[in-house]
């Protein structure tokens, strides 16, 4: 099997591998960046950016990513295609297998993996995502102006992506499972104060459908068991996100939904050596901004160790 010792390892591409990778770069800490199956994270999926402070008239999800890979590589990170698929964290240097035919040994690891987005499950919803089904209402609301959608969620988020809907799109059909949302007080009050969000209690989706494209979606109350097809042209899941951490699981502390546990004002794991930014450890802002933040006191916190064992 093929095996490199390297100083620092980076594991992710989006805002939060990307910054680290530019901070680790100009300390000398010769980084590796490994960017997964989604170079550029989640950014690439979306289209304007406008809360990036730094771009005055805002900036396609993309090309903001681009940018950063372009400049985490001009200071010199070595950012190469390639996925984690296990690690040892048992004692330094700490090993990763990349794409599981090659082994990797780092003093010190960033881990900036982030997060995906969860689904319900249903073979409609993943035949037509991308014709209709999304989950992302701020990228693919715009296609539906004027129309009629669904979103399916109870929580903030959903909250928030039905609200956001609420302005392009003709009626919102919320689909929440039980008899309340688990959205803030004053989300919930929003949403029930907008006159074109429909709220379904009790209610499960049991099929979207059409050939493709969404053409409707059939839903069924849980109490009565009574089913109802509703014309959409959207289809939304704001059911929340999951942290690619499995790979960690065994290895570093996390909460239960698999959010990785960083010492409070640091980047710092339950193992030494080994540092946490970005989404993958953070549930509450999940923003660009912060992403690219914590990536830069996961660097610097990087540098700090590794200097004080004299390996920088
Ligand atoms: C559609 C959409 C629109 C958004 N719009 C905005 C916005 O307008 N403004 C804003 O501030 N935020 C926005 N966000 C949130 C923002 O995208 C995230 O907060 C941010 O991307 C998190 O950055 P990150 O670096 O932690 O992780 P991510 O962007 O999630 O990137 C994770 C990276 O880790 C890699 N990875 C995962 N597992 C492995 C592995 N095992 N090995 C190697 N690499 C791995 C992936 O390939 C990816 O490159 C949006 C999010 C979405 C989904």
């Amino acid at each position: 099997m093929e095996s490199e010792k390297i100083h620092c390892l980076i594991i992710g591409s989006g805002p939060a591998g990307y910054t680290a990778a530019i901070y680790a770069a100009r300390a000398n800490m010769k980084p590796v960046l490994y960017q997964g199956i989604q170079p550029g994270g989640q950014l690439t999926i979306t289209t304007e950016v406008e809360n990036y402070p730094g771009y005055a008239n805002g900036v396609q999800g993309p090309e903001m990513m681009v940018d950063f890979e372009k400049q985490a590589a001009r200071m010199g990170a070595d950012i190469r295609f390639g996925l984690a698929t296990k690690v040892d964290f048992s004692a330094p240097p700490f090993k990763v297998w990349i794409d599981e035919d090659k082994l990797v040994e780092a003093d010190a690891v960033i881990i900036a993996t982030g997060a995906s987005a969860k689904w319900l499950g249903l073979e409609s919803e993943e035949r037509l995502n991308g014709f209709g089904v999304s989950a992302c209402a701020v990228c693919d609301g715009f296609f539906f102006r004027g129309k009629e959608v669904a979103i399916v969620g109870a929580g903030d988020t959903a909250a928030e992506e039905a609200l956001y809907l609420s302005k392009l799109c003709s009626t919102v059909h919320m689909f929440i499972r039980r008899e309340e949302m688990r959205a803030s007080k004053v989300m919930q009050e929003r949403v029930q104060r907008t006159p074109n969000i429909k709220v379904y209690w009790n209610t499960n989706t049991d099929e979207i459908l059409g050939e493709n494209k969404v053409e409707s979606v059939r839903v069924k109350n849980v109490k009565t068991g009574d089913l109802q097809t509703i014309p959409i042209s959207g289809f939304f899941v704001a059911i929340g996100h999951q942290p690619n951490s499995d790979i960690f699981k065994g290895w570093l502390d996390m909460d239960e939904a698999g959010y990785l546990k960083t010492i409070p004002g640091t980047s710092k794991t339950n193992i030494e050596g080994v540092f946490a930014a970005g989404d993958v450890q953070d549930k509450i802002y999940r923003q660009a901004v912060t992403a690219a933040g914590s990536g830069c006191m996961a660097a610097l916190d990087a540098e700090r160790y590794l200097s004080a064992k004299g390996l920088v």
